[in-house]
């Protein structure tokens, strides 16, 4: 068979057939000396991508944003969004997206370079980002998607070779996200603070045609298409809250009309269970606090909505009361998602009417005892209690005898109730202390091992292997872990 020496890019450029307002032709800034730091082999395999000709030097300036892939149309997009509740005027102000590519299978991804220079939405801003950084929201997006989550992915980071300047002096990267689409809450916001419901229109047609083309024989699409949305963020958050992941930056531009995760900021993982938990360092009042996500997600959603009132009626008494009916469905879709997460996770398999309550309670006992959430339905999984003193405690010894006797209480065996714990509890997660490590190792002495090595373990969080046990052991530093944005 004679060899491929393509890429194997398939471009199509959809989004700039939208109104020009929503975007701005925007070339990447070229990298001086650009270097591949890590290529993600089993994405660039599933886009149908040739990573040996991407390791190539082609290749790396495509990802530098020295060369443009073939068919690409770079543009930088606007978009607006509420940050920690006040709105602005925003845009991709290091960000360029090259264009779309079409996956073997024919699905369509967005393919953007992150970090790649100033754009007409910079601002202050020099468009650059650190690698560190960079390399931080590939290994999280990365075990996101491993645990099943929906999530925008990471490709490839590439050193640029010129400095970026924040407190220090950092060593500047690029990473190349994939990504359903851009298209966020606040692109919805941002057309209907033009005011021109025609450009609103198309934007809503657009979202429809590339995510949800079913809704398109609905009565009211526009409202099936918020409808669609309000239902994604529900399971979404969701899922984050089943496996303690706190976003930090639930601001309006930060959340997908796709229903994946975006934006890794200052993202993290919950050590020891409590709903108060806030890593970024930004956040003073803890308005993005883990259990405060499902209602930010709902005053999102609400955002949204409102963006959206001219499309679902021409009269504004109507189209508040459709918003308002459909936006009331996002608490009781969130809960149910949870609670059958919940479910899976403690190994039930028919409801009984007292589930919430067993979860709360266990819940309640694991705040009290400051138990780390991830371990803890790791140890009830695997029976399995060392190194978690919350066993020894009364309170959660009648909790344990309350499960048990739920357990006996269906038909299903121990064994098969075990399995579906194995299959819903994750063994492992991105621990802020090893992220730290594999960071530090990456970016300060050029070694990748202690990366490579917490990507191994990060791709299979669902297996209980012997290599992931060092793995499970949280942080003993009496320091509280700090995250930062828009670094
Ligand atoms: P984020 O906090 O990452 O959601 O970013 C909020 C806004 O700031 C977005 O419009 C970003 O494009 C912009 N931004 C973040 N970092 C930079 C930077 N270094 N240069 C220019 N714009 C930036
Ligand atoms: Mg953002």
């Amino acid at each position: 068979m004679e060899e491929n020496h393509t890429i194997g890019w398939r471009m199509q450029n959809s989004y700039v057939a939208l109104p020009e307002v929503f975007y701005a032709k925007t070339e990447p800034e070229p990298s001086p000396s650009p270097e591949l730091i890590v290529l993600n082999y089993p994405l660039a395999a599933a886009l149908g991508l040739n990573a040996s000709e991407l390791e190539k030097k082609q290749g790396i300036d495509e990802l530098a944003g020295n060369s443009l892939p073939e068919g690409a149309e770079p543009i930088s997009q606007a978009y607006a969004g509420h940050q920690f509740g006040h709105f602005t005027m925003l845009g991709d102000g290091r960000a360029v997206l090259l264009g779309e590519h079409i996956m073997p299978g024919g699905k369509r991804v967005d393919i953007q370079l992150k970090g790649s220079g100033r754009t007409p939405f910079s601002r202050g801003g020099d468009g650059r980002a650190a690698l560190g950084p960079m390399l931080r929201e590939f290994i999280i997006s990365e075990a996101i998607h491993a645990l099943g989550i929906p999530t925008t992915r990471s490709l490839a980071v590439v050193a640029t070779g010129e400095p970026v300047y924040r407190e220090e002096t950092l060593e500047g990267a690029v990473l190349t996200r994939i990504a359903a689409s851009h298209l966020r809450v606040g692109t919805f916001q941002y057309a209907a603070a033009r005011n021109v419901v025609e450009d609103l229109q198309a934007l809503a047609d657009y979202a429809i045609k590339r995510h949800y083309p079913e809704v398109k024989e609905a009565q009211h699409p526009y409202v099936a298409l918020f409808e669609k949305v309000v239902e994604r963020q529900a399971e979404l958050i969701a899922q984050w809250q089943l496996v303690g992941f706190i976003h930090g930056v639930m601001n309006t531009d930060n959340m997908t009309i796709s229903g994946e995760t975006i934006d890794y900021g200052p993202c993290a993982f919950m050590d020891s269970y409590d709903p108060a938990t806030v890593f970024s360092s930004i956040d003073r009042q803890g308005r993005y606090a883990y259990g405060n996500q499902p209602g930010i997600g709902e005053w999102n959603l609400a955002r949204l909505a409102e963006a959206m009132l001219p499309l679902f009626d021409d009269e504004i008494e109507t189209a508040i009361q459709i918003a308002e009916g459909k936006l009331s469905s996002f608490r009781e879709l969130y809960h149910e998602h949870w609670l059958q997460g919940m479910r899976r996770k403690l190994g039930l398999f028919a409801e009984e009417p007292q589930d919430a309550e067993l979860v709360e309670e266990l819940l309640a006992v694991m705040k009290n005892q400051g138990a780390d959430y991830t371990n803890t339905f790791r140890a009830l999984t695997l029976d399995d209690w060392s190194g978690m003193p919350i066993r020894e405690t009364n309170v959660f010894k009648e909790w344990l005898a309350k499960w048990e006797a739920r357990r006996a209480r269906q038909t299903e065996t121990k064994e098969e109730s075990a399995e579906l714990m194995r299959v819903s509890n994750p063994s492992i997660i991105p621990r802020n202390h090893r992220v730290e490590e594999a960071l530090e190792a990456a970016v300060e002495r050029g070694d990748f091992t202690v990366m490579d090595r917490l990507m191994n373990v990060l791709a299979k969080p669902y297996s209980y292997t012997e290599e992931q046990a060092e793995y499970t052991t949280p942080s003993v530093s009496n320091v509280p872990y700090r995250t930062y944005c828009g670094t």
